[in-house]
């Protein structure tokens, strides 16, 4: 077996647990260094599935319990392992990295995939994040009634683009609320009042080494993010804290691959860690193209202890998302959307059939200018379904800031 430190080369085989675009664009920048590769999922046909060099059939949560052969079949044809979403079986993690590499390793995913142990370890650790309480118990609930609303309750577990959230405008709403999420485990917490979202991303390898990407800022439409625009509009002093912090938080959870942190930005430039990833983020995917290094080649090179590339950008950039909905009434007009920019990068994951809220794709713009970059992107996305007018095209919304230009 490998030694920890030892670096994995080429051709060796680098297994993902899990099928989505992550996973595929994992696999795209595996093989751009001569990876062979690996995907743990359910479907052939996932997007991850349809471009690895070998499949491995089973659900990508799967564990040790119920699916030991599956697990047994991927650990013999991987040389390392890593994942591209976190709600995977952290036992099973557990199982596998006790046989290859597998990065990150499962206490890490443990902590951030429920909300109540990624809070606590922040909270102990220090770092800063939205006032908030754990509710387990009926007795937890009385407690979190000291907190002042509005506020926010989530589950623990499994929540994503906003599902298992519910606001709630006072606290004597959180009973029926808690009710209402079949009295799963959840935290509360108060609503921040932001002036804008941003993420950090870090790539940390086995050596301890870390690189971490200039700031992002996260626009969403309906919980889901929308449009990333690089670098964030914060001014110099809250980037390098955002990005510092992030680096922190990596060091302190030992992740070897990937951590994402979201903040948010009060109006005086406070900083207040939402939520943790470990691993690339949707946010990140401007990288491709603008960074010197992609987050998705950063995640090859820390898995397989190599050095980091540079995070540092080639030029800003803006990335929109291409969701389900731009699919209906009509198909989108990629002829358009290439005619309206001839700078516009493409990226469609090959899913089969499009979904309202489904990430279908996204499409990024360098700019000299991030917030022309942003315009650009939005009027590309626009030019998808010319008939449509909920996406209006060059819209543009500059927050106000201390020292942002
Ligand atoms: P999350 O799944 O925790 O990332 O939440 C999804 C979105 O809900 C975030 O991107 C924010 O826009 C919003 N949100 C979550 N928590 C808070 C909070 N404490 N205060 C204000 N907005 C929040």
């Amino acid at each position: 077996m490998t030694a920890p430190l030892d670096p994995i080369h080429p051709p060796a085989r680098l297994g993902v647990l899990g099928g989505g675009q992550l996973g595929r664009m994992f696999v795209q920048a595996a093989h751009d260094l001569g990876y062979r590769t690996v995907t743990l999922t359910s479907s052939p046909d996932d997007p991850a599935a349809q471009i690895a060099h070998d499949v491995v059939l089973a659900p990508p949560d799967c564990h040790p319990g119920a699916d030991l052969e599956s697990l047994r079949t991927f650990a013999e044809r991987c040389d390392a392992v890593t994942i591209e979403f976190e709600n995977v079986h952290a036992p099973g993690v557990r199982w596998l990295g006790r046989r290859l590499p597998v990065r990150p390793g499962w206490h890490a995913v443990w902590i951030a995939q429920n909300r109540i142990r990624e809070k606590s370890f922040l909270s102990r650790h220090g770092f800063p994040v939205p006032d908030w309480r754990p509710i387990r118990t009926q007795a937890d609930l009385h407690r979190a009634l000291e907190l002042p609303g509005p506020l926010i309750l989530k589950t623990a577990a499994s929540g994503y683009d906003g599902r298992g959230q519910i606001r709630l405008d006072h606290p004597h709403e959180l009973d029926p609320a808690w009710s209402s999420l079949n009295r799963a485990p959840c935290i509360v917490e108060r609503v921040v009042p932001f002036a804008l979202e941003i993420s950090c991303i870090v790539a940390r390898n086995p050596q301890g080494h870390s690189a971490v990407y200039p700031v992002f800022w996260n626009q969403h439409r309906h919980h889901i993010l929308d449009v990333t625009v690089c670098p964030a509009p914060i001014g110099p002093i809250v980037a390098a804290t955002a990005r510092q912090i992030a680096r922190r938080i990596a060091a302190a959870l030992q992740i070897v691959g990937l951590l994402t942190v979201e903040f948010f930005v009060t109006p005086s430039g406070d900083l207040l860690v939402n939520e943790l990833a470990p691993r690339p983020h949707n946010s990140g995917h401007l990288t491709i193209e603008a960074a010197e290094t992609s987050q998705f080649s950063q995640q090859v090179r820390a898995l397989c202890g190599l050095p980091l590339g540079s995070a540092n950008l080639r030029g800003p950039a803006a990335m929109a998302n291409l969701l389900g909905d731009l699919w209906f009434p009509h198909p989108p007009r990629w002829d358009a959307a290439l005619a309206a920019d001839s700078a516009v990068s493409i990226h469609l994951y090959g899913k089969s059939s499009a979904k309202p809220r489904r990430k279908m794709g996204h499409l990024t713009i360098l700019d000299a200018d991030p917030l022309a970059a942003e315009a650009r992107a939005r009027a590309a996305r626009a030019a998808l379904q010319p008939h449509k007018s909920s996406c209006p095209p060059g819209r543009s919304v500059s927050p106000n800031l201390p020292g942002s230009s």
